[in-house]
């Protein structure tokens, strides 16, 4: 991996590693951004980079420091994130001990800050002195989520650089440049609505991916009144999963408004089972929206699914919704 294969960056990334390398820039980057945007694994391409003694384009991935790195045990790099719920004084003061040594390596320190926005009130302040007074080895990164829980003289400080989640195609590229089937990223990308890290985790999700195949399978026994309790049932047991499984539903419905409009669906690896599905996607996306604000005022999830199961039967027997049923 490198710093151009992060489609949607790539040219803004390089363009600023160019400068952190060439020394022209504040030596705390903050990279904020959703979970899963790509912040934290960007974070330590640049770390990587700037230890790397290989040769250009760095990190090159191969020489003893990269080495080190990728092992976690380069002994010129520090990661801080939360132990509990807070990074505390005591975290950032053993930080600042562990900076005054000299590196170890000769080259610069790193200071890798997880959840930066996690720093207690005190950290903060304990981090500010250092960050004001650069003794000229070390180099921050300091990440998180989002910066309202990080003081003004701390974001002052930082140079920061705004992460989001990709267009779904885009994260589907990235995920296909490391190692996933084309199809299977597809599906995936759109599953995690354009977050790379919300996709891996999902491959990586053996319980995330049957659950989805439970309900299309579901949706795909539900053919008339007489099938409701029976497509109702394979998702009746999943306590806890009534979020997952309509999140689920509500891409499959925009995939299959997609596929009934002739356009690419996400998750065209099943374009198959999108063009024959019986359920209409506008219909099934507004049976989701009706079962989210049943569950919201504490109906019971099995009278949920089925009432929305009678719901898009009915509408099929009404003729309201267009129904396709090809073969
Ligand atoms: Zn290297």
């Amino acid at each position: 991996m490198n710093i151009s294969e992060f489609t949607g960056y790539g040219d803004k990334m390089e363009q600023l590693m160019r400068s952190v390398q060439a020394g022209r820039i504040v030596h705390a980057l903050l990279f904020v951004g959703p979970r899963g945007s790509g912040k934290r694994t960007m974070a330590r391409l640049f770390a990587q980079a700037m230890l790397c003694k290989g040769r250009e384009p760095r990190p090159c991935g191969v020489c003893p420091a990269c080495k080190r790195f990728l092992a976690g045990s380069h002994p010129d790099v520090k990661t801080l994130r939360p132990e509990k719920k807070t990074i505390g004084v005591d975290d950032i003061r053993d930080l600042i001990d562990y900076l005054s040594l000299k590196p170890y390596e000769g080259g610069r320190h790193i200071a890798i800050i997880e959840q930066a926005d996690s720093m207690t009130p005190p950290a903060q302040n304990a981090l500010l002195k250092t960050l004001e007074n650069p003794d000229g080895a070390a180099m921050f990164f300091l990440i998180a989520e989002g910066d309202r829980g990080l003081l003004p003289t701390i974001r002052s400080r930082c140079q920061a650089v705004r992460f989001r989640d990709l267009p779904v195609e885009d994260c589907a590229a990235v995920l296909a440049r490391r190692g996933v089937a084309p199809e299977r990223a597809r599906m995936l990308a759109g599953m995690a609505q354009g977050s790379v890290g919300r996709a891996l985790e999902l491959d990586a999700d053996e319980r995330a991916m049957a659950l989805r195949e439970k309900v299309l399978e579901s949706l795909e026994t539900l053919r008339d009144a007489a099938s409701v309790s029976r497509a109702a049932a394979l998702l009746e047991d999943d306590k806890g999963a009534e979020g997952d499984i309509l999140d689920i539903m509500e891409l499959w419905a925009r995939d299959r408004m997609a596929a009934q409009a002739g356009a690419q669906p996400y998750q065209a690896g099943e374009y198959d089972r999108l063009v024959k599905g019986k359920i209409d996607g506008r219909a099934l996306l507004k049976g989701v929206v009706e079962a989210r604000k049943r569950l919201a005022s504490n109906v019971a999830w099995p009278g949920v699914l089925e009432n929305m199961y009678f719901d898009l039967i009915n509408k099929e027997n009404s003729g309201r919704t267009t129904l396709s049923w090809q073969r």
